[in-house]
């Protein structure tokens, strides 16, 4: 594959934007080449600015359940388009959809609509220090939750594939309010609550992580926090900005019954369009202005676009069989790939959640951070590289998630099968007898 345009974009781009992206795991540091400038999507299949095509397992880091450029979504945004793209004052698409969210998440009686899910977890943070009137926040090693001051303390995502698990420009004081536990090891959690217990404003978790790669909640952990939060009167946050609508229609909170006292939400809810929310109990909720103490606004909050293409989403994955259709072909791509390994002779751990799947290389069991960072990044290299030479577009980094669309079809996962055995076989290669 010829990928002339990219890299001159890219030279391009490093000229005028910070490392050429906007976004830091969009720079293949982790996986070496030049990032894929990309002309067009359709369905799971993306198209860089040479012309060659692929099939897309990132689909904008989960946003694209339904894939690129789903029918019903265009024709919503074409609609919308001609009748103005922002007004900065209340519309019926954005009550429309709030009451979409409310039905499926147990959690949510009220919700407040931003444009990410940075946005989302970091006013979602704020509201439950206004409510406890403590300081402290608690969060897990590995997991990220946006690019907020006091969260960017132990971090996933790019901050795992480039090495900088604290961020630099940080202030020490915002910071020491930050406390980090591991995931999936409620004892460490314990220590830090005997410690903290009367300081702790909140906990934040991804009640499935899914940024240092993919790794399910053991059966215990996330009920242990809810017991845990509730007796020491702090507020439980559910970072479901991947998971809501993709682990289940109501998001993690529906899929293991525990429901948390506030959820953020981002990608699935905008279809591919700029959004985040966060909602929870009136009682908390009703603190936000201008109904309360608690401050947060937003120009493009709430956009008609996001709502209108967020809304079309939500309603195809209320279709019958949606879920059970993704499953199946997420379940296929797991067991192809597992299978793919071991004819490869090459040791990995696969996790799946759903429509979510890590692949790790390493022969451990991954249940956190520490287990996650075991995995031969060298090999993961070879077999990205591998993998993007025969059309199959990847997360350019060992720790993030792969994301199957319901654009996916048997034969983009037979193919995409098809393709691993030699990458596994080229990774295999790689590792040192
Ligand atoms: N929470 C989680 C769990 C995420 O994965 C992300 C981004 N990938 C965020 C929050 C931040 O969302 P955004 O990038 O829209 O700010």
């Amino acid at each position: 594959m010829k990928h002339q345009k990219s890299k001159i974009l890219y030279r391009e781009a490093e000229r005028v934007l910070v490392g050429g992206v906007n976004s830091p795991v969009r720079a293949f540091k982790a996986v070496g080449g030049t990032p894929l400038f990309i002309k067009s999507a359709k369905g799971s299949k993306i198209q860089d600015e040479d012309g060659n095509v692929y099939i897309d397992y990132v689909c904008s880091w989960g946003a694209l359940i339904l894939g690129s450029a789903h029918s019903k979504v265009v024709h919503a945004l074409r609609h919308r388009l001609h009748q103005g793209t922002s007004y900065g004052a209340p519309t019926g698409l954005e009550v429309e959809l709030a009451e979409m969210v409310i039905d499926a998440m147990p959690s949510i009686e009220k919700v407040r609509f931003v444009s990410s899910g940075t946005e989302a977890t970091m006013s979602a943070l704020r509201l439950a220090r206004a409510y406890t009137k403590r300081q402290r926040i608690l969060k897990f090693e590995g997991c990220y939750h946006g690019h907020v001051d006091y969260l960017l303390v132990k971090g996933g995502s790019g901050m795992v594939t480039l090495g900088v698990p604290d961020s630099a420009g940080l202030s020490d004081v915002i910071a020491a309010d930050t406390l980090v536990a591991r995931y999936n090891d409620l004892e460490s959690v314990k220590a830090v609550f005997e410690k903290y217990g009367e300081e702790i404003a909140a906990v934040i978790v991804e009640p499935i992580a899914a940024n240092m790669g993919l790794i399910p909640p053991m059966p215990e952990f996330l009920r242990g926090l809810r017991e845990l939060t509730k007796e020491a009167d702090a507020v439980l946050v559910f970072d479901e900005v991947i998971t809501g609508f993709r682990a289940s229609y109501g998001g993690c909170q529906e899929l293991y019954g525990i429901v948390p006292d506030l959820t953020c939400l981002g990608k699935i809810i905008g279809g591919g369009l700029p959004v985040g929310a966060y909602g929870g109990h009136e009682d908390i909720m009703n603190l936000l202005a201008p109904l309360g103490p608690v401050y947060q606004a937003g120009t493009l909050s709430g956009n008609p676009l996001a709502m209108a293409a967020g809304i079309e989403t939500l309603k195809v994955l209320r279709t019958k069989g949606f879920y059970r259709k993704l499953e199946r072909s997420s379940a296929k791509l797991e067991n192809g790939l597992k299978k793919a390994a071991r004819h490869a002779g090459c040791a990995v751990s696969l996790n799946r959640a759903g429509s979510m799947l890590g692949l790790f290389f390493t022969e451990k069991e991954v249940t956190d951070y520490s287990s996650a960072k075991s995995s031969n990044t060298s090999a993961h290299r070879i077999f990205f590289q591998s993998m993007l030479d025969q059309g199959i577009y990847l997360p350019p980094s060992a720790f993030e998630t792969m994301f199957v669309s319901a654009a996916h079809t048997v034969s983009d996962i037979s193919t995409t099968v098809e393709a691993a055995e030699s990458a596994f076989q080229a990774a295999q290669r790689s590792v040192p007898a």
